[in-house]
């Protein structure tokens, strides 16, 4: 089997971490190119034109991974309301069209995650021992957290560094130390290595970052093509920016903690009770909770990520406003219209409203 897998973010070292260990007997893994102008071209070429653009861009890197060879395909599939339960069905059919006779493997991404993962690991390992599947799946979960874990600093150095782009340049370098470690204690090794490298970056005395936290539907938050690496162009203008979506942390509970009975969401949908009282599908439940538990804690502002139709994030977007927990909201639309010019421009413009009413209040 050639195995091609879709992009989000950082997520495809862990797959990779995981091929890596596990001897697949033959298999190959297809890690498309990076997602890029040419995959987005693609996907909304072949997609409905309503479709979200998750499912445009990871359409994109499935055809970019049957060009390359791959004959059987990743995806999550999902049993919300929205309509991430047609993606798989969608994009098998699509695939079909255009003449691949590619397999589809698909993965649990809502009720039954862990089974699911464990289940479609060992299947692609033709059938390794399962001490060698759960170590293969600590290690690639090692990666993961090493990676938010380095995340969570750049986002505060970005803010305040004196030379602008030496965090990233760090963060560039980091990112391939990490894939390249090969065993768990060389990515722990690495992971304090930079992040001791990353804190020791010099700071400009002067620098008094707004806060921002990210929230939104957690494709295009966590994937730097599809929300034209915001995070980044905030960190340029020196906010600290703070996201409570991240890789590590669905896997820690998605995979682990929800089967105790734990839910990481708790205190975020009581937040966003009296405005919401129940899961609209997706993350739009999230993000309004999400704007009331930041606007209590301080924060200056939001940045509220959507793809355009997505209907959760509709539903949280026009549902903010009225909260009495009140930060200015940014909201954005990603999808295949959106150009970076223009997001900087607006991105700019809500910086200085922030940076505005936070003068206004220290007077
Ligand atoms: S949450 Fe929104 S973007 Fe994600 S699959 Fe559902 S409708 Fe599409």
């Amino acid at each position: 089997m050639r195995i091609g897998i879709p992009h989000c973010g950082h997520a495809y070292l862990t797959v990779e971490a995981l091929a890596q260990k596990l001897d697949g007997g033959g298999n190959k893994l297809v890690i498309p190119p990076p997602t890029s102008q040419r995959t987005l071209d693609l996907g909304a070429k072949y997609s409905p034109v309503e479709a979200c653009l998750p499912f445009k861009l990871t359409l994109g890197n499935l055809i970019e991974a049957c060009e390359l060879g791959a004959d059987t395909l990743i995806h999550g599939r999902g049993a919300g309301i929205c309509r991430l339960g047609y993606y798989v069905k969608g994009q098998e059919q699509i695939i079909r069209d255009l003449g691949y006779d590619a397999h589809f493997f698909t993965l649990d991404v809502s009720q039954h995650k862990f089974r699911s993962i464990m289940r479609l690991i060992k299947d692609l390992s033709n059938n390794a021992p399962w001490p060698k599947v759960i170590s293969a799946f600590f290690f690639a979960m090692g990666k993961l957290f090493a990676l938010d874990k380095m995340d969570k600093v750049v986002h505060k150095m970005r803010a305040v560094e004196l030379e602008k782009g030496r965090t990233n340049q760090i963060h560039r370098e980091a990112i391939k130390a990490i894939s390249e470690a090969d065993t768990d204690r060389a990515v722990k090794k690495t992971t304090g290595e930079y992040i001791k490298r990353l804190s020791q970056v010099p700071k400009d005395p002067t620098a008094d970052p707004v806060k921002v936290n990210i929230a939104g539907e957690i494709f295009v938050v966590l994937d730097p093509f599809a929300n034209m690496d915001i995070e980044m162009e905030l960190g340029k203008l020196g906010v600290e920016v703070e996201r409570t979506m991240s890789l590590s942390r669905w896997a820690k509970y998605g995979l682990l903690l929800n089967h105790l009975g734990i839910n990481e969401w708790k205190e975020i949908h009581e937040a966003a009770m009296p405005y919401l009282k129940r899961n609209v599908g997706g993350d739009g439940w999230e993000s309004v909770g999400e704007k009331v538990v930041h606007a209590r804690e301080g924060y200056d502002g939001m940045v509220h990520l959507a793809p355009f139709t997505c209907m959760p994030e509709i539903v949280a977007q026009n549902i903010m406003p009225s909260t009495k927990e009140d930060i200015p909201v940014l909201t954005i639309l990603c999808d295949e219209q959106m150009a970076r010019p223009g997001m900087i421009t607006r991105v700019e413009a809500f910086v200085d409203l922030l940076k505005f009413r936070r003068k206004r209040r220290r007077k």
